[in-house]
Protein backbone atom coordinates (compact mmCIF):
# COMPACT_ATOMS: atom_id res chain seq x y z
CA UNK A 1 0.00 0.00 0.00
CA UNK A 2 1.65 3.57 -0.77
CA UNK A 3 2.49 5.39 1.87
CA UNK A 4 1.30 8.96 2.50
CA UNK A 5 4.02 11.58 3.06
CA UNK A 6 4.12 15.38 2.33
CA UNK A 7 5.21 16.89 -0.47
CA UNK A 8 8.27 18.84 -0.45
CA UNK A 9 7.95 22.87 0.42
CA UNK A 10 11.48 24.33 0.20
CA UNK A 11 11.73 27.47 0.97
CA UNK A 12 13.49 29.67 -1.65
CA UNK A 13 16.98 31.24 -0.71
CA UNK A 14 16.49 33.75 -3.80
CA UNK A 15 15.36 36.45 -1.24
CA UNK A 16 19.30 36.12 0.36
CA UNK A 17 22.12 37.94 -0.79
CA UNK A 18 25.21 35.70 0.00
CA UNK A 19 28.32 37.32 -0.67
CA UNK A 20 31.53 35.77 -1.81
CA UNK A 21 33.30 37.39 0.60
CA UNK A 22 32.67 39.38 3.69
CA UNK A 23 34.38 42.17 5.67
CA UNK A 24 34.62 42.99 9.68
CA UNK A 25 31.87 45.55 11.21
CA UNK A 26 33.95 48.16 12.62
CA UNK A 27 33.19 51.71 13.39
CA UNK A 28 30.21 51.82 10.64
CA UNK A 29 32.50 49.95 8.32
CA UNK A 30 32.98 46.28 6.53
CA UNK A 31 36.93 45.93 6.34
CA UNK A 32 39.07 43.56 5.61
CA UNK A 33 40.93 41.94 8.15
CA UNK A 34 44.71 43.01 9.02
CA UNK A 35 46.12 39.47 8.54
CA UNK A 36 44.07 38.81 5.51
CA UNK A 37 43.01 35.47 6.81
CA UNK A 38 39.53 34.19 5.78
CA UNK A 39 37.97 30.68 6.61
CA UNK A 40 34.66 29.35 4.47
CA UNK A 41 31.32 29.21 5.97
CA UNK A 42 29.71 26.21 4.77
CA UNK A 43 25.97 25.02 4.83
CA UNK A 44 25.17 22.02 7.18
CA UNK A 45 22.70 20.18 5.76
CA UNK A 46 25.16 20.33 2.40
CA UNK A 47 28.11 20.45 3.04
CA UNK A 48 28.25 23.53 0.06
CA UNK A 49 30.62 26.48 0.80
CA UNK A 50 28.69 29.57 1.52
CA UNK A 51 31.08 32.60 1.71
CA UNK A 52 34.85 33.32 2.87
CA UNK A 53 34.88 35.06 5.97
CA UNK A 54 37.96 36.90 7.66
CA UNK A 55 39.68 35.94 11.09
CA UNK A 56 40.05 38.98 13.19
CA UNK A 57 43.15 38.73 14.90
CA UNK A 58 44.80 41.22 17.81
CA UNK A 59 45.04 44.12 15.34
CA UNK A 60 41.25 43.78 14.46
CA UNK A 61 40.06 43.39 17.90
CA UNK A 62 41.52 46.67 19.42
CA UNK A 63 40.34 48.55 16.61
CA UNK A 64 36.53 47.27 17.29
CA UNK A 65 37.14 47.85 20.86
CA UNK A 66 38.81 51.66 20.47
CA UNK A 67 35.65 52.21 18.25
CA UNK A 68 33.52 51.16 20.54
CA UNK A 69 35.44 53.21 22.96
CA UNK A 70 35.11 56.42 21.18
CA UNK A 71 31.61 55.84 20.33
CA UNK A 72 30.25 55.06 23.98
CA UNK A 73 30.55 59.00 25.21
CA UNK A 74 28.07 59.80 22.81
CA UNK A 75 25.73 56.64 22.58
CA UNK A 76 25.91 57.03 26.52
CA UNK A 77 24.88 60.87 26.54
CA UNK A 78 22.10 60.76 24.37
CA UNK A 79 18.76 60.48 26.20
CA UNK A 80 16.97 57.26 27.23
CA UNK A 81 14.22 58.10 24.43
CA UNK A 82 16.81 58.77 21.53
CA UNK A 83 18.14 55.80 21.93
CA UNK A 84 15.24 54.15 21.96
CA UNK A 85 14.86 55.52 18.32
CA UNK A 86 17.37 53.39 17.09
CA UNK A 87 16.40 50.28 18.73
CA UNK A 88 12.53 50.34 17.56
CA UNK A 89 14.33 51.27 14.44
CA UNK A 90 16.26 47.87 14.54
CA UNK A 91 13.31 45.85 15.56
CA UNK A 92 11.43 46.93 13.18
CA UNK A 93 14.03 46.28 10.23
CA UNK A 94 14.57 42.83 11.76
CA UNK A 95 10.68 41.96 11.49
CA UNK A 96 10.88 43.93 8.05
CA UNK A 97 13.37 41.62 7.17
CA UNK A 98 12.18 38.67 8.80
CA UNK A 99 12.12 35.87 5.65
CA UNK A 100 16.02 37.16 4.66
CA UNK A 101 17.39 36.28 8.15
CA UNK A 102 15.29 33.26 8.70
CA UNK A 103 16.42 31.59 5.71
CA UNK A 104 20.01 32.78 5.92
CA UNK A 105 19.94 31.20 9.87
CA UNK A 106 18.92 28.05 7.84
CA UNK A 107 21.41 27.81 4.88
CA UNK A 108 23.89 28.99 7.50
CA UNK A 109 22.70 26.65 10.65
CA UNK A 110 20.94 23.90 9.77
CA UNK A 111 18.04 24.74 11.85
CA UNK A 112 14.62 23.92 10.48
CA UNK A 113 13.03 27.12 8.43
CA UNK A 114 9.49 26.29 10.11
CA UNK A 115 11.65 27.03 13.29
CA UNK A 116 14.12 29.79 12.03
CA UNK A 117 11.19 31.20 11.07
CA UNK A 118 8.01 31.21 13.09
CA UNK A 119 10.48 31.12 16.54
CA UNK A 120 14.06 32.50 16.23
CA UNK A 121 13.29 35.68 13.85
CA UNK A 122 9.80 36.56 15.72
CA UNK A 123 12.20 36.63 19.60
CA UNK A 124 15.21 38.39 17.62
CA UNK A 125 12.64 41.28 17.08
CA UNK A 126 10.38 40.71 20.60
CA UNK A 127 13.93 41.90 22.32
CA UNK A 128 14.83 44.64 19.94
CA UNK A 129 11.28 45.53 20.82
CA UNK A 130 11.08 44.63 24.52
CA UNK A 131 14.42 46.15 25.25
CA UNK A 132 13.71 49.20 23.60
CA UNK A 133 11.28 50.20 25.51
CA UNK A 134 13.39 50.32 28.79
CA UNK A 135 15.62 52.78 27.33
CA UNK A 136 13.86 55.65 28.47
CA UNK A 137 13.09 54.12 32.06
CA UNK A 138 16.26 53.66 33.32
CA UNK A 139 15.58 56.52 35.54
CA UNK A 140 12.66 54.63 37.19
CA UNK A 141 13.69 51.32 37.05
CA UNK A 142 15.88 50.80 39.81
CA UNK A 143 13.92 52.60 42.83
CA UNK A 144 16.75 54.30 45.25
CA UNK A 145 19.37 53.69 42.67
CA UNK A 146 21.04 55.36 39.28
CA UNK A 147 21.47 53.37 36.60
CA UNK A 148 24.69 54.07 34.45
CA UNK A 149 25.99 52.06 31.53
CA UNK A 150 29.32 50.38 32.13
CA UNK A 151 31.25 50.97 28.54
CA UNK A 152 32.06 48.66 26.26
CA UNK A 153 30.71 45.55 26.43
CA UNK A 154 32.69 42.22 24.86
CA UNK A 155 30.43 39.51 23.71
CA UNK A 156 30.95 36.09 22.68
CA UNK A 157 28.15 33.65 21.12
CA UNK A 158 27.43 30.11 20.73
CA UNK A 159 26.04 28.80 17.09
CA UNK A 160 22.91 27.19 18.15
CA UNK A 161 20.83 30.40 18.12
CA UNK A 162 22.90 32.91 15.98
CA UNK A 163 20.51 35.63 15.75
CA UNK A 164 18.87 34.98 19.29
CA UNK A 165 22.35 35.38 21.42
CA UNK A 166 22.45 38.05 19.42
CA UNK A 167 19.61 39.52 20.39
CA UNK A 168 20.05 38.30 24.03
CA UNK A 169 23.45 40.15 24.40
CA UNK A 170 22.95 43.78 21.73
CA UNK A 171 19.73 45.01 22.80
CA UNK A 172 19.73 45.26 26.47
CA UNK A 173 23.35 46.49 26.48
CA UNK A 174 22.08 48.92 23.78
CA UNK A 175 19.31 50.11 26.24
CA UNK A 176 21.67 50.70 28.76
CA UNK A 177 24.11 53.19 26.83
CA UNK A 178 26.77 50.59 26.77
CA UNK A 179 28.75 50.02 22.71
CA UNK A 180 29.60 46.60 22.04
CA UNK A 181 31.96 44.35 20.02
CA UNK A 182 30.00 40.78 19.85
CA UNK A 183 31.97 37.71 18.52
CA UNK A 184 29.77 35.25 16.86
CA UNK A 185 30.52 31.19 16.38
CA UNK A 186 32.64 30.02 13.77
CA UNK A 187 30.03 27.78 11.85
CA UNK A 188 27.51 30.40 11.91
CA UNK A 189 28.90 34.15 11.03
CA UNK A 190 26.69 34.83 8.76
CA UNK A 191 23.54 36.25 10.02
CA UNK A 192 25.16 38.44 12.38
CA UNK A 193 26.93 40.15 9.57
CA UNK A 194 23.83 40.66 8.12
CA UNK A 195 22.69 42.43 11.14
CA UNK A 196 25.49 44.64 10.81
CA UNK A 197 23.96 46.04 7.70
CA UNK A 198 20.54 46.55 9.63
CA UNK A 199 22.31 48.77 12.15
CA UNK A 200 23.76 50.48 9.11
CA UNK A 201 19.85 50.82 7.62
CA UNK A 202 19.21 52.05 11.16
CA UNK A 203 21.62 55.15 10.90
CA UNK A 204 23.29 53.47 14.26
CA UNK A 205 25.83 55.73 15.50
CA UNK A 206 29.38 53.96 13.77
CA UNK A 207 30.85 52.00 16.37
CA UNK A 208 27.91 51.73 19.14
CA UNK A 209 27.68 47.66 17.19
CA UNK A 210 30.96 46.03 16.09
CA UNK A 211 31.06 42.69 14.70
CA UNK A 212 34.12 40.47 14.68
CA UNK A 213 34.29 37.04 13.27
CA UNK A 214 36.50 34.64 14.07
CA UNK A 215 37.01 31.30 15.91
CA UNK A 216 38.16 30.38 19.94
CA UNK A 217 41.65 32.68 19.56
CA UNK A 218 39.41 36.00 18.14
CA UNK A 219 37.37 35.44 20.97
CA UNK A 220 40.25 35.01 23.39
CA UNK A 221 41.74 38.17 22.04
CA UNK A 222 38.56 40.01 22.96
CA UNK A 223 37.63 38.95 26.26
CA UNK A 224 41.54 39.55 27.40
CA UNK A 225 41.21 43.09 25.75
CA UNK A 226 42.41 45.59 28.35
CA UNK A 227 39.68 48.53 27.85
CA UNK A 228 36.65 45.77 27.85
CA UNK A 229 34.68 46.61 30.71
CA UNK A 230 32.20 43.71 30.31
CA UNK A 231 32.32 40.24 29.03
CA UNK A 232 28.74 38.18 28.42
CA UNK A 233 29.50 34.72 27.37
CA UNK A 234 26.92 32.01 26.22
CA UNK A 235 28.82 28.67 25.05
CA UNK A 236 30.06 25.79 26.76
CA UNK A 237 30.94 25.43 30.61
CA UNK A 238 34.74 24.59 29.78
CA UNK A 239 35.37 27.62 28.10
CA UNK A 240 33.23 29.57 29.98
CA UNK A 241 35.53 28.40 32.81
CA UNK A 242 38.35 29.54 30.60
CA UNK A 243 37.17 32.67 30.51
CA UNK A 244 36.26 33.17 33.87
CA UNK A 245 39.89 32.47 34.56
CA UNK A 246 41.27 35.15 32.11
CA UNK A 247 39.22 38.30 33.88
CA UNK A 248 40.12 37.11 37.68
CA UNK A 249 41.83 39.89 38.99
CA UNK A 250 40.42 42.77 36.57
CA UNK A 251 37.47 44.66 37.12
CA UNK A 252 35.42 43.53 34.09
CA UNK A 253 32.26 42.44 34.77
CA UNK A 254 30.78 39.33 33.73
CA UNK A 255 28.31 37.09 32.81
CA UNK A 256 28.14 33.39 31.95
CA UNK A 257 25.25 30.86 30.22
CA UNK A 258 26.72 27.85 30.05
CA UNK A 259 25.65 24.29 29.69
CA UNK A 260 23.05 22.27 30.55
CA UNK A 261 20.99 18.60 31.16
CA UNK A 262 17.84 19.69 32.22
CA UNK A 263 15.20 17.48 33.93
CA UNK A 264 12.15 16.81 32.61
CA UNK A 265 9.83 15.02 35.03
CA UNK A 266 6.56 13.54 34.08
CA UNK A 267 3.72 12.51 36.89
CA UNK A 268 1.35 9.94 36.50
CA UNK A 269 -1.42 12.79 36.60
CA UNK A 270 -0.06 14.38 33.58
CA UNK A 271 -1.50 14.87 30.63
CA UNK A 272 0.08 12.16 28.27
CA UNK A 273 -0.39 13.37 24.95
CA UNK A 274 0.61 16.91 26.02
CA UNK A 275 3.35 15.42 27.48
CA UNK A 276 4.52 13.79 24.85
CA UNK A 277 4.50 16.94 22.63
CA UNK A 278 6.42 18.71 25.21
CA UNK A 279 9.10 16.12 25.71
CA UNK A 280 9.59 16.29 21.89
CA UNK A 281 9.59 20.01 22.23
CA UNK A 282 12.41 19.89 24.75
CA UNK A 283 14.35 17.54 23.18
CA UNK A 284 14.49 17.91 19.77
CA UNK A 285 13.71 21.30 19.16
CA UNK A 286 17.03 22.64 17.01
CA UNK A 287 18.28 18.92 17.14
CA UNK A 288 18.78 19.45 20.69
CA UNK A 289 21.26 21.87 20.21
CA UNK A 290 19.64 23.90 23.04
CA UNK A 291 21.46 24.72 26.53
CA UNK A 292 18.13 24.33 28.40
CA UNK A 293 17.16 21.10 26.32
CA UNK A 294 15.11 18.41 28.19
CA UNK A 295 17.82 16.05 27.67
CA UNK A 296 17.12 14.15 30.49
CA UNK A 297 13.27 12.24 30.57
CA UNK A 298 12.27 10.99 34.61
CA UNK A 299 8.72 9.26 34.09
CA UNK A 300 6.52 7.75 37.33
CA UNK A 301 7.27 4.58 37.31
CA UNK A 302 3.70 4.03 36.99
CA UNK A 303 3.14 5.05 33.67
CA UNK A 304 6.66 5.20 31.83
CA UNK A 305 6.19 2.06 29.62
CA UNK A 306 2.60 3.87 28.45
CA UNK A 307 4.46 7.23 28.13
CA UNK A 308 7.72 5.41 25.82
CA UNK A 309 5.23 3.53 23.93
CA UNK A 310 3.53 7.37 22.91
CA UNK A 311 6.78 9.08 22.62
CA UNK A 312 8.13 6.13 20.42
CA UNK A 313 4.88 6.48 18.33
CA UNK A 314 5.24 10.33 18.08
CA UNK A 315 9.15 9.81 17.34
CA UNK A 316 8.12 7.98 13.99
CA UNK A 317 6.20 10.75 12.45
CA UNK A 318 9.16 13.35 12.73
CA UNK A 319 9.99 14.10 9.70
CA UNK A 320 14.35 14.08 9.13
CA UNK A 321 16.03 16.32 6.38
CA UNK A 322 16.50 19.50 4.52
CA UNK A 323 16.27 22.72 6.64
CA UNK A 324 14.64 24.85 4.33
CA UNK A 325 11.81 22.57 3.95
CA UNK A 326 9.03 23.65 5.50
CA UNK A 327 7.43 20.31 6.74
CA UNK A 328 11.20 19.11 8.18
CA UNK A 329 11.24 18.73 11.89
CA UNK A 330 14.99 17.94 12.71
CA UNK A 331 17.39 19.77 10.31
CA UNK A 332 20.89 19.45 10.08
CA UNK A 333 23.35 18.93 13.00
CA UNK A 334 25.64 22.15 13.07
CA UNK A 335 29.04 20.99 12.29
CA UNK A 336 30.70 17.78 11.78
CA UNK A 337 32.89 18.05 15.27
CA UNK A 338 29.22 18.27 16.64
CA UNK A 339 27.78 15.23 14.50
CA UNK A 340 30.94 13.53 16.01
CA UNK A 341 30.40 14.18 19.29
CA UNK A 342 27.41 13.44 19.30
CA UNK A 343 28.29 9.86 17.93
CA UNK A 344 30.97 9.20 20.63
CA UNK A 345 28.56 10.16 23.42
CA UNK A 346 26.15 7.31 21.51
CA UNK A 347 28.60 5.24 21.33
CA UNK A 348 29.35 5.26 25.13
CA UNK A 349 25.39 4.84 26.14
CA UNK A 350 25.40 1.89 24.59
CA UNK A 351 28.56 0.33 25.64
CA UNK A 352 27.32 1.35 28.95
CA UNK A 353 24.55 -0.68 28.93
CA UNK A 354 21.50 1.59 28.18
CA UNK A 355 19.08 0.49 24.88
CA UNK A 356 18.72 2.87 22.39
CA UNK A 357 15.23 3.83 19.85
CA UNK A 358 15.85 4.92 16.60
CA UNK A 359 12.90 5.34 14.61
CA UNK A 360 13.53 4.07 10.67
CA UNK A 361 14.61 7.37 8.72
CA UNK A 362 16.24 8.48 5.64
CA UNK A 363 19.44 10.34 6.19
CA UNK A 364 20.38 12.26 3.54
CA UNK A 365 23.71 11.51 1.91
CA UNK A 366 25.52 14.68 2.28
CA UNK A 367 25.45 17.18 5.66
CA UNK A 368 25.58 16.52 8.66
CA UNK A 369 22.51 14.51 10.29
CA UNK A 370 21.36 12.61 12.92
CA UNK A 371 18.31 10.32 14.15
CA UNK A 372 15.87 11.39 17.02
CA UNK A 373 17.53 8.99 19.70
CA UNK A 374 15.95 7.97 22.53
CA UNK A 375 17.57 5.69 25.09
CA UNK A 376 16.14 3.74 28.02
CA UNK A 377 17.44 1.60 30.84
CA UNK A 378 19.64 4.30 31.57
CA UNK A 379 20.94 5.14 35.01
CA UNK A 380 22.01 8.06 37.10
CA UNK A 381 26.06 6.96 36.70
CA UNK A 382 25.92 7.11 32.56
CA UNK A 383 27.37 9.49 30.90
CA UNK A 384 24.47 10.08 28.52
CA UNK A 385 22.81 10.82 32.12
CA UNK A 386 25.80 13.40 32.93
CA UNK A 387 27.28 15.01 29.89
CA UNK A 388 25.67 17.76 27.82
CA UNK A 389 25.40 16.11 24.38
CA UNK A 390 24.11 19.00 22.88
CA UNK A 391 22.05 16.60 19.96
CA UNK A 392 18.36 15.31 19.57
CA UNK A 393 19.57 12.53 22.34
CA UNK A 394 16.91 11.65 25.11
CA UNK A 395 17.85 9.43 28.15
CA UNK A 396 14.79 8.31 29.91
CA UNK A 397 14.95 7.10 33.80
CA UNK A 398 11.86 6.43 36.33
CA UNK A 399 11.03 7.82 39.62
CA UNK A 400 8.67 6.51 42.36
CA UNK A 401 8.10 9.92 44.82
CA UNK A 402 8.50 13.63 44.41
CA UNK A 403 11.28 13.34 46.54
CA UNK A 404 13.13 11.26 44.90
CA UNK A 405 12.25 12.85 41.67
CA UNK A 406 13.98 16.27 42.70
CA UNK A 407 17.05 14.10 43.75
CA UNK A 408 17.42 12.41 41.14
CA UNK A 409 16.71 15.49 38.88
CA UNK A 410 19.50 17.89 40.75
CA UNK A 411 21.73 14.97 40.72
CA UNK A 412 23.93 16.99 37.58
CA UNK A 413 26.66 19.69 37.84
CA UNK A 414 24.36 21.64 35.70
CA UNK A 415 20.92 23.62 36.89
CA UNK A 416 20.01 25.68 33.71
CA UNK A 417 16.14 24.19 33.35
CA UNK A 418 13.40 21.95 34.40
CA UNK A 419 10.09 20.70 33.54
CA UNK A 420 7.39 19.28 35.60
CA UNK A 421 4.03 17.85 33.98
CA UNK A 422 1.38 17.13 36.76
CA UNK A 423 -2.53 17.92 37.09
CA UNK A 424 -1.39 19.37 40.50
CA UNK A 425 -0.42 23.59 41.04
CA UNK A 426 0.66 22.56 44.79
CA UNK A 427 3.39 19.95 43.50
CA UNK A 428 4.48 22.10 40.80
CA UNK A 429 4.81 24.82 43.54
CA UNK A 430 6.67 22.05 45.34
CA UNK A 431 8.95 20.78 43.06
CA UNK A 432 9.81 24.05 41.80
CA UNK A 433 10.43 25.30 44.87
CA UNK A 434 13.40 22.22 45.36
CA UNK A 435 14.90 21.98 41.96
CA UNK A 436 18.04 23.95 41.37
CA UNK A 437 17.26 25.38 37.92
CA UNK A 438 17.02 28.40 37.06
CA UNK A 439 13.72 28.06 35.17
CA UNK A 440 11.13 25.79 35.76
CA UNK A 441 8.27 25.45 33.17
CA UNK A 442 5.41 23.85 34.15
CA UNK A 443 3.25 21.58 31.65
CA UNK A 444 5.21 23.45 28.87
CA UNK A 445 8.81 23.41 27.79
CA UNK A 446 11.42 25.32 25.96
CA UNK A 447 8.83 28.69 26.42
CA UNK A 448 10.87 32.17 25.84
CA UNK A 449 9.90 35.52 26.70
CA UNK A 450 11.63 38.53 26.54
CA UNK A 451 10.04 39.92 29.79
CA UNK A 452 11.27 36.39 31.76
CA UNK A 453 14.95 36.19 33.06
CA UNK A 454 16.34 33.27 32.22
CA UNK A 455 19.92 31.22 33.66
CA UNK A 456 21.89 29.41 35.67
CA UNK A 457 22.68 27.83 39.15
CA UNK A 458 26.17 25.97 39.45
CA UNK A 459 28.22 24.86 36.66
CA UNK A 460 25.30 26.47 34.19
CA UNK A 461 26.81 29.94 34.87
CA UNK A 462 25.75 33.20 36.50
CA UNK A 463 23.72 36.25 35.59
CA UNK A 464 20.01 36.75 33.58
CA UNK A 465 19.27 37.67 30.87
CA UNK A 466 16.02 38.47 29.62
CA UNK A 467 13.69 41.31 31.25
CA UNK A 468 14.35 43.73 34.11
CA UNK A 469 17.06 41.56 35.21
CA UNK A 470 18.86 41.20 32.24
CA UNK A 471 19.22 45.06 31.82
CA UNK A 472 20.47 45.26 35.30
CA UNK A 473 23.56 43.12 33.65
CA UNK A 474 24.74 45.79 31.49
CA UNK A 475 24.08 48.64 34.21
CA UNK A 476 25.97 50.31 37.20
CA UNK A 477 23.40 50.84 39.85
CA UNK A 478 24.38 53.43 42.37
CA UNK A 479 22.96 54.36 45.71
CA UNK A 480 21.15 57.74 44.96
CA UNK A 481 21.14 59.02 48.99
P1 LIG B 1 32.27 26.98 22.70
O1 LIG B 1 31.94 27.25 24.11
O2 LIG B 1 33.66 26.63 22.35
O3 LIG B 1 31.88 28.25 21.80
C1 LIG B 1 31.11 29.36 22.21
C2 LIG B 1 31.75 30.64 21.68
O4 LIG B 1 32.99 30.90 22.33
C3 LIG B 1 32.08 30.61 20.20
O5 LIG B 1 31.89 31.88 19.64
C4 LIG B 1 33.54 30.22 20.23
O6 LIG B 1 34.22 30.49 19.06
C5 LIG B 1 34.04 31.04 21.39
N1 LIG B 1 35.27 30.56 22.00
C6 LIG B 1 35.86 29.34 21.90
N2 LIG B 1 36.99 29.30 22.66
C7 LIG B 1 37.09 30.52 23.26
C8 LIG B 1 38.04 31.09 24.17
N3 LIG B 1 39.06 30.39 24.64
N4 LIG B 1 37.84 32.35 24.58
C9 LIG B 1 36.80 33.07 24.16
N5 LIG B 1 35.88 32.58 23.27
C10 LIG B 1 36.02 31.32 22.84
O7 LIG B 1 31.31 25.91 22.14
P2 LIG B 1 31.61 24.93 20.90
O8 LIG B 1 31.05 25.52 19.72
O9 LIG B 1 33.05 24.53 20.81
O10 LIG B 1 30.81 23.66 21.33
C11 LIG B 1 31.39 22.74 22.25
C12 LIG B 1 30.33 22.14 23.11
O11 LIG B 1 29.80 23.14 23.94
C13 LIG B 1 29.14 21.62 22.34
O12 LIG B 1 29.34 20.32 21.95
C14 LIG B 1 28.04 21.75 23.33
O13 LIG B 1 27.97 20.61 24.14
C15 LIG B 1 28.44 22.91 24.16
N6 LIG B 1 27.73 24.15 23.83
C16 LIG B 1 26.86 24.63 24.72
C17 LIG B 1 26.16 25.78 24.46
C18 LIG B 1 25.20 26.31 25.44
O14 LIG B 1 24.53 27.31 25.17
N7 LIG B 1 25.08 25.71 26.59
C19 LIG B 1 26.29 26.49 23.20
C20 LIG B 1 27.27 25.92 22.31
C21 LIG B 1 27.93 24.79 22.64
P3 LIG B 1 34.24 29.32 17.93
O15 LIG B 1 32.85 29.15 17.48
O16 LIG B 1 35.06 29.86 16.89
O17 LIG B 1 34.80 28.11 18.60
Amino acid sequence: MAKWDYSAAPESTEIVDVRDTYGLFIDGQFVGPASNDYFKTINPATEEVLAAIPIAGETDIDNAVRAARKAFKKWAALSGGERAKYIFRIARILQERARELAVLESMNGGKPIKESRDVDVPLVAAHFFYYAGWADKLDYAFPGRRAEPLGVCAQIIPWNFPLLMLSWKIAPALAGGNTVVLKPAETTPLTALLFADICRQAGLPPGVVNIVTGAGPTGQALVRHDDVDKVAFTGSTEVGKEIQRAVAGTDKELTLELGGKAANIIFDDAPLDQAVEGIVNGIFFNQGHVCCAGSRLFVQESIAERLIGKLKQRLATLRLGDPLDKNTDIGAINSRDQLEKIRKLVGIGVEEGAELYQPACDIPERGFFFPPTVFTGVSQSHRIAQEEIFGPVLSVMTFRTPAEAVTKANNTPFGLSAGVWTEKGSRILWMADRLQAGVVWANTFNRFDPTSPFGGYKESGFGREGGRHGLEAYLRLKETT
